[in-house]
């Protein structure tokens, strides 16, 4: 991914989530260039995980300027821990494609705009560590 690119997307995923706390509802021209920039499989991905856990999908955690999301995945009990800075998932699906592409990145930057993560500070980067273990642990 370039940082070009990357921006290009991260501009998109936040104007549709500004859109859709105006209005409950994605356009369907907003659909279509979502669509036209992640692909179908990627975009069908991120809302599912958006319907399915809601807002629990996200849980961002922040530590000064330092942060991770933390995704629900598809499975039970899976968490994807994604780097909101860089936009990098360990999925998978991230490895095989050479851009943005996979549907975590997608739906944290999504809820995140949408104001649907769970956001935690912490003060020390050993509640940091506890909490994420924390996150990941809750959900197996
Ligand atoms: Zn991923």
């Amino acid at each position: 991914m370039t940082d070009f690119e990357g921006e290009i997307k991260k501009t998109l995923l936040r104007q549709a989530g500004d859109e859709f706390k105006a209005n409950s509802a994605f356009s369907d021209a907003t659909l279509l260039k979502l669509d036209a920039f992640f692909g179908e499989k990627v975009l069908n991905g991120a809302l599912e995980l958006l319907d399915k856990h809601g807002k629990d999908v996200v849980t961002q955690l922040e530590f000064g300027s330092r942060s991770i999301w933390v995704v629900k995945g598809a499975s039970k009990g899976s968490t994807h821990n994604v780097l909101p800075k860089s936009g990098f998932c360990p999925c998978a699906a991230f490895r095989a494609n050479k851009t943005f592409n996979c549907k975590h990145v997608v739906v944290a930057e999504l809820a995140t705009s949408m104001n649907l993560a769970v956001k935690i500070k912490v003060d020390s980067k050993e509640n940091f560590v506890s909490k994420l273990v924390d996150c990941v642990i809750e959900t197996s």
